[in-house]
């Protein structure tokens, strides 16, 4: 019998799971009372359960009939925003921090996947890992799973590697969503400082006006964008923050400005620094000014292995039918730090829609204060966690 069918049953369970961790967010990696809930949700499953010393992550194994059958992870992100919640949902936060991105519907769907699992454990041809990470929004959490050792924790490396991210405005609600190769775009941190020569605004030929130099810098870089690269490799820039001066008749010191940067390709992340650099500095040169640029490399592009993404088109399709599966054209700007597991084991990353509308581009976007998602969709998530992990297992420990 398939998942879909027990995961019904599990249904106002994990609903209740997912509106306890929303009503109490907690942002970044030290999220006592979300691992808590989980530890909680978990009692009583045949599981091996650890938690995680430099963060309060949790990391279940759960052993299958067969000791020498493979090994497949299932990661689920715990942490929330410094957003201040507008909804209006009942379960809202009062805290100042929001679950605006889901993850609290993830956590409920890998409590879920992991009931599933455990009750038909003699089954199983191998072990399942469930991991639940804090930190991605920061973009550290799963760099320091992988460092405390999360890819050794159930005494092998993992075959393969899925998860999933729920998006109310991004597909249509119930329907789940990836691509092969690049899924999401990569990110990087861009900080320029211009250094100049502070003055009166009344007499700016005797200063160095650093906002002035700065503005033709932002301005620049969006040129850079579409002049300097293949509009079918796409660079993403937005300039974020700008800071400089203390009042309209002074020209400052120095101004800033941080921006973020997202690619897909290798080729146009190397080419857009190295671009930046010259621009930059060029740019504060040609007035007589000076540019400290910082690029720092954040996350890689969440890649999904090619034959895995085949498999989980092939278990969506027999699972839930082929009108609820779709293939992403182009990949998501965003990015995810699931991408650091997807390094390091094959695997694959699923989109699945949550809009609480009929049409979905109605709906806010992921991050958003007043961002809203149908949690009856949970079901459908945890039950395809599990058919993924049960059918990966029965597959053995060849490449799919
Ligand atoms: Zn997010
Ligand atoms: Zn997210």
């Amino acid at each position: 019998m398939p998942f879909r069918h027990d995961a019904n049953l599990l249904l106002n369970e994990l609903i209740s799971l997912r509106r306890a961790i929303h009503a109490e967010p907690e942002v970044g990696i030290d999220l006592p009372h979300t691992q808590a809930k989980i530890l909680g949700a978990l009692q009583g499953l045949p599981l091996e359960i650890t938690r995680g010393t430099s963060l309060s992550s949790v990391t279940a194994v759960l052993r299958g009939g067969d000791p020498e059958g493979p090994l497949v992870l299932i990661r689920g992100d715990m942490d929330a925003l410094p957003v201040t919640e507008a909804s209006g949902e009942p379960f809202s936060s009062g805290n100042g921090a929001m679950h605006a991105c889901g993850h609290d519907l993830h956590v409920a769907a890998v409590v879920g996947a992991a009931r599933l699992l455990s009750a038909r454990r003699e089954e199983l041809a191998g072990d399942v890992q469930f991991v639940f990470q804090p930190g991605e929004e920061i973009g550290g959490g799963a760099a320091l799973m992988i460092q405390d050792g999360v890819l050794t924790a159930a005494g092998r490396v993992p075959d393969a590697a899925y998860g999933l991210h729920v998006h109310s405005g991004y597909v249509p609600a119930g329907t789940l969503a990836s691509r092969p190769g690049t899924l999401m775009a990569s990110s990087d941190k861009l900080t320029v400082r211009v250094l100049g020569v502070g003055g009166h605004g009344s007499q700016p030929h005797l200063a160095k006006d650093p906002i002035h130099v700065l503005c033709e810098i932002v301005i620049a870089l969006q040129g850079t964008v579409t002049r300097h690269f293949d509009v079918f490799d796409p660079v993403v820039i937005t300039v974020g923050v700008i800071e400089g001066g203390s009042r309209g008749n002074v020209i400052p010191q120095h101004a800033t400005f941080e921006a973020t940067v997202r690619t897909v390709s290798a080729a146009a992340r190397t080419k857009f620094e190295r671009d930046t650099n010259v621009l930059c500095q060029h740019i504060a040169e040609a007035r007589g000014l000076r540019a400290d640029v910082e690029y720092l490399h954040d996350l890689p592009p969440t890649t999904n292995d090619t034959n895995e993404y085949r498999f989980v088109q092939e278990t969506v399709t027999e699972v839930f039918g082929p009108e609820r599966w779709v293939m992403m054209p182009h990949p998501h700007m965003g990015a995810e730090d699931f991408a650091l597991f997807l390094n390091a084991v094959p695997g694959c990353y699923v989109f699945l829609g949550t809009s609480v509308f009929d049409d979905h581009t109605q709906a806010s976007d992921l991050h958003a204060a007043t961002a809203r998602f149908d949690d009856r969709w949970l079901a459908d998530g945890a039950a395809l966690l599990a058919e993924l992990a049960a059918r990966r297992l029965a597959r053995g420990h060849v490449r799919v």
